[in-house]
């Protein structure tokens, strides 16, 4: 297969975007090195929290864009945003359940990136990801958190994540 993505490359700069949005190719090794040496100097409580709020802020700026671009609405961001992760190379998400108006999803990852070299729960840089496409899509009435209930490096058959109303 080809990537499903569009990607575009800037005749002068060579920067890559897909839909506008500029992104950086990289080789997994790298990425994953950097990760778990942060995760070493930071402690992985701290470090995740970190993650929370970037991945989060991430999440809900790229919605923002993404919907404008594709005049999405509602839950629809929610969907092409798991199908964008999916077909970047994240892992397979797949949405088990979503209610915008009570802020809870349930997402299943297959093949996550992070449960390749991992040992216990270890995709907790997607934690903030949830929350942040999910208040994008309901209007940020609710503040929402995520948690992984488990996980393949774990040796479950996937990963899950439920996201749920901090309160
Ligand atoms: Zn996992």
């Amino acid at each position: 297969m080809k990537p499903e993505v569009p990607i575009e490359v800037d005749a002068v700069s060579g920067e890559w975007s897909v839909d506008g949005i500029p992104m950086i190719l990289v080789p997994r090794h790298f990425f994953l090195n950097n990760h778990l040496a942060i995760e070493s100097a930071l402690g992985l409580q701290k470090y995740s929290e970190i993650l929370f709020e970037a991945g989060y802020k991430s999440a809900y700026v790229w919605c923002e864009k993404e919907a404008k671009t594709h005049g999405l609405k509602g839950v629809e961001v929610f969907h092409h945003y798991m199908n964008r992760l999916s077909q970047r190379g994240w892992g397979q998400f797949r949405v088990e359940s979503v209610d915008p108006q009570r802020g809870h999803a349930r997402v299943q990852v297959r093949h996550s990136v992070f449960a390749v070299q991992g040992k216990g729960k270890s995709c907790y840089m997607f934690r903030g990801w949830f929350p942040g496409a999910l208040e994008f899509v309901g209007g940020k009435k609710l503040k929402l958190t995520s948690t992984e209930i488990q996980c393949e490096a774990e040796g479950h058959e996937h990963c899950v994540f439920e996201t749920r109303p901090t309160r």
